[in-house]
């Protein structure tokens, strides 16, 4: 278990930026770990998880997170709509919007609960066929529809292509937040987070370099 290490690296990363830590959110990406690796984490004091699969984040959560103060779940996969009332329910906050239906069923189950967990809209940076997440032409329009529909919209995430210099698409994505008005940058994984938080990251999303590798 390497929470220490990479809880000092987000530090780190932060203060070399001139940032203060306190600014940037570490997501201990739990999703495919056996409950073994994440127990430690949370005894560890670790509060905030992502999970991928909304099936997977209550199963695991639901029994889990009673035991201990102030879990907070992020779903930060793929959301089918018809598993977005089940989100709503587990999650904290819901880093794939990406889609006009997503938002339009988030914001009905919003008004029924009276209440919506942080949202992130998905780009699509690298603008690759297989991966979720708006266009980035697409971007500010959508996060208008968003907010035309009173959803709560607290920032961006991406996931840079494999193999690329993920530099330019946090900045792409650190543009964006700012023309939009919006404070939150989630981007980052085991293998940039800290040049995410150089380019201005406020939550970054990290599993195998706390966990190990999954399976
Ligand atoms: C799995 C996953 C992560 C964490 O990836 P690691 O490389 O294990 O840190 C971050 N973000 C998303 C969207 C993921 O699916």
């Amino acid at each position: 278990m390497s929470l220490d290490l990479i809880r000092n690296g987000v530090a780190a990363a932060a203060r070399k930026a001139g940032r203060d830590p306190a600014g940037i959110t570490l997501i201990a990406v739990s999703k495919m770990q056996p409950e073994a690796r994440v127990l430690p984490v949370l005894q560890a004091g670790q509060r905030v998880f992502g999970e991928n699969r909304v099936q997977e984040a209550q199963s695991r959560w639901g029994a889990l997170a009673p035991r201990f103060d102030g879990v907070r779940i992020h779903v930060i996969g793929p959301l089918q709509t018809n598993k977005a009332r089940a989100a709503m329910e587990i999650a904290h906050a819901i880093h794939s919007l990406d889609r006009p239906k997503l938002a339009e069923t988030l914001a009905r189950l919003a008004q029924e609960r009276g209440a919506c967990p942080e949202l992130f809209v998905q780009v699509n940076t690298g603008r690759e066929s297989q991966k979720a997440g708006v266009l980035p032409d697409e971007a500010d329009g959508f996060v208008a529809r968003c907010r035309e529909l009173d959803l709560p919209v607290a920032g961006l995430m991406c996931i840079p292509p494999a193999g690329e210099d993920p530099a330019p698409h946090f900045d792409m994505l650190r543009e964006m937040a700012a023309r939009n008005g919006l404070a939150g940058l989630s981007m980052g994984m085991s293998g940039d987070y800290e040049t995410a938080i150089a380019h201005g990251a406020t939550h970054v999303r990290v599993g195998s370099a706390i966990f190990g590798a999954r399976d």
